[in-house]
């Protein structure tokens, strides 16, 4: 097995090896073609010529395949010389210079120059123009000039002239060809061009009508019109690449060289090799600037393309959040539906406990014990479905004219009641002052603020509430003389889950939602919310503008709906979890309502028909017929109820689909007993 494993690899190793060696063998005739063809131009010295490709063709070589393809070089250079002088000796020192040009060349361009990715930005290009068009090529003339003068076949009176020539053509050969080849090679892909296929035909067309015009047309190419070809190089820069810029170059360049010894042409003023000399210093300046267009065209293009590619990531990203937002919403929704239900009938039934009296000394405190928790959990469900809603910002408002004087009277009282404001000096200043809002939103937002106010603020201290009107506003301040908030808190008080520092057994609770919660209710009225505080132990003051609205606009019925008191209802229930239901009978009955029950959709439907309540208290997760369904047959059968759905779900689509269903309130279990009171009212 080890056997025919290394067998196969001295296979691989001897194809991999006879390959290089044919693509070397490819390069030395390649260069000794293309330098008999540089020859033919020479005519300041045989051995030295104006137009030199195999300089490009070296450059290219050593800078796609490395080091080991110098020997190639060598041999095609002392070739091409052997051949045109038959000198071993000149021969020798021309084709080290060659070599060591090439070789130069390369390496500087690799190492300062980005390589094979030379021509893709123009300062790249622009290291590679100094670094191996002038830098290295300077090598190869004057080595090889030299050794035509130490074997005595130049006079050292023509070392100048010879060298000039000599360098000039290798320059050229190295700027013109080596993008070209190296182009082709590294960035071979031809899907834009296949893309733009009738386009890059009629540039391509364009190019050579053009270098035909204006260097080999009999009448037109005496004219001085060469700057003619740099409109058709500036389209391939914009519309193509580097690739494309340089290929039109070497085209142009090629009819322009055979065009030049030909006597045509604009630059045909002295000898061959003085027009050829003008040419290839045309030729230069011409591949110099386009191609850095092309490279800046290109760069841009990249950028272009990058920030557009991030940009998908961006949007990909944003999906992915947006779902997984979206998931969340769906999460706490369900669960705080599981979790509403049993906390809907444990509260109700504690209310009823407490209202009938039953439970009196151990059970009464019992009953409370269960109570406290009870609201906690209700309070922290509707939190955390607040900020699912507030943060995918779809909070609805059911705006009417309020008091807000009303509702911090309402929330104290209740706080009063329930021994909350005991250990507090709580002093108050209430000025009706009116805004447009949604009761229950705006209760939160008081409530909020004045239980933070007990809560941060220890036993004993004074907490100062009052209502007021500021010109066209509506200002609520709940100021406390207590823990006060640190300086690099407060400014961040309003956001998500910011809490102020803890004492170990977390006495104060809370998960940081309230006062981002507060800030966004507010906001959503139009409204704004401010937190301020001297700093530490020295309390805080928090507080609330709102649009104000005129009371004089109120409608009568809004005011007889505050004026009038309690009245007996006559009202069904509708809800298939018994417990629930019952819980929730007992309580109405304890207020003195007249109290129906169903516990199906079918039979509620029946019942509303048949006994016209004044109020239809309704379940939406009813089985068979949902709580939508029942609606829209009450109110089919000509209705007359008014029907109040009480769910678990709170979600802002299930508020839109009891609305359209024909149910005027949407109440989220477990129904707070103020409102649900308020609304029977
Ligand atoms: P929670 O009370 O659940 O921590 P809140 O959003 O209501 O969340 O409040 C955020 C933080 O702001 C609190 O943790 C507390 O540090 C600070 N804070 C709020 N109200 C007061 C106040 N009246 N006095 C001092 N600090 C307060």
């Amino acid at each position: 097995m080890e056997q025919a494993v290394s067998a196969a690899e001295t296979d691989t190793s001897k194809s991999a090896r006879l390959q290089q060696a044919l693509a070397l063998a490819a390069l030395v005739v390649l260069y000794f073609v293309a330098g008999r063809l540089g020859l033919y131009f020479a005519s300041v010295h045989a051995s030295a010529s104006a137009v030199w490709p195999p300089t490009g063709i070296a450059l290219a070589a050593l800078l796609l395949f490395g080091r080991r393809a110098w020997p190639a070089v060598f041999i095609g250079a002392f070739l091409v010389n052997l051949t045109t002088s038959g000198s071993i000796a000149s021969s020798f020192g021309i084709a080290v210079g060659n070599t060591l040009e090439a070789t130069i060349g390369a390496s500087l361009v690799a190492r300062y120059a980005g390589g094979v990715r030379a021509f893709e930005r123009p300062r790249d290009f622009l290291r590679f123009v100094i670094l191996a068009g002038l830098v290295g090529t300077a090598v190869s003339a004057t080595i090889g000039v030299a050794s035509l003068v130490i074997v005595g076949e130049a006079a050292w009176a023509a070392f100048g002239p010879i060298w000039l020539t000599w360098w000039f053509g290798d320059a050229a050969g190295a700027l013109i060809v080596t993008p070209v080849l190296v182009l082709w090679s590294a960035h071979g892909s031809f899907t834009a061009l296949r893309a733009r296929l009738f386009e890059a035909v009629l540039l391509l067309i364009v190019v050579v009508a053009t270098g035909a015009l204006v260097f080999a047309h009999a009448e037109l190419s005496r004219h001085p019109l060469p700057f003619l070809c740099i409109p058709p190089l500036i389209w391939a820069a914009f519309r193509f690449g580097p690739r494309e810029v340089a290929t039109s170059v070497l085209l142009l360049s090629a009819i322009a060289t055979w065009a030049t010894v030909r006597g045509l042409g604009p630059f045909t003023t002295g000898g061959d090799d003085q027009s050829l000399l003008l040419l290839q210093a045309f030729m230069v300046t011409i591949v110099v600037l386009t191609m850095s267009v092309a490279g800046l065209v290109w760069e841009r293009k990249a950028v272009e393309h990058e920030r557009s590619a991030l940009l998908e990531r961006e949007r990909a990203a944003r999906a992915e959040a947006e779902w997984a937002s979206h998931a969340k919403d769906e999460f706490l929704a369900m669960l705080s539906h599981e979790l509403r239900n049993p906390l809907a009938a444990i509260g109700s039934a504690a209310q009823v406990l407490s209202a009938s009296g039953a439970a009196q000394g151990v059970a009464g405190r019992a009953v409370d014990i269960v109570n406290r928790p009870t609201r906690h959990l209700s309070r922290l469900i509707d939190d955390l479905l607040d900020v699912a809603r507030l943060s995918s910002g779809k909070i609805l408002l059911a705006k009417e004219k309020l008091n807000l004087g009303d509702i911090v009277d309402g929330c104290l009282a209740l706080m009063r009641s329930s021994g909350r404001l005991d250990q507090h000096r709580v002093d108050v200043d209430i000025a009706s002052a009116w805004v447009l809002g949604d009761l229950a939103r705006l209760t939160q937002v008081v409530d909020n603020l004045l239980t933070n106010a007990v809560k941060y603020t220890p036993p004993g201290g004074r907490i100062d509430v009052r209502t007021s009107n500021e010109d066209d506003e509506v200002v609520l301040r709940v100021r406390d003389d207590g823990s006060g908030i640190a300086p690099e808190l407060l400014p961040h008080v309003f956001e998500l889950f910011t809490q102020g520092p803890r004492t170990l057994d977390r006495a104060q609770g809370g998960l940081g939602l309230g006062l981002a919660l507060a800030q966004r209710l507010v906001v959503a009225h139009g409204g704004r919310i401010v937190a301020s505080s001297p700093g530490p132990s020295r309390g805080s003051t928090f507080t609330v503008y709102l649009p104000r609205v005129d009371a004089t606009e109120l409608t009568g019925s809004s005011v007889e709906a505050c004026a009038s008191g309690v009245a007996p209802r006559r009202i069904l229930i509708i809800e298939d979890n018994d417990d629930a239901r019952e819980a929730l009978r007992l309580q109405l009955q304890a207020a003195g309502h007249e109290v129906h029950e169903a516990d199906s959709g079918i039979e509620g439907v029946e019942m509303a028909v048949r006994m016209k309540p004044d109020f239809v208290l309704l379940d939406i997760g009813l089985p068979g017929l949902d709580g939508y369904q029942v609606a829209e047959r009450i109110n089919a059968a000509g209705g007359g109820s008014r029907l109040i759905a009480i769910t678990g779900y709170g979600q802002p689509a299930d508020r839109e689909r009891a609305r359209d269903a024909g149910i005027e309130r949407y109440l989220v279990k477990p129904v707070d007993a103020v409102e649900l009171a308020h609304l029977l009212t």
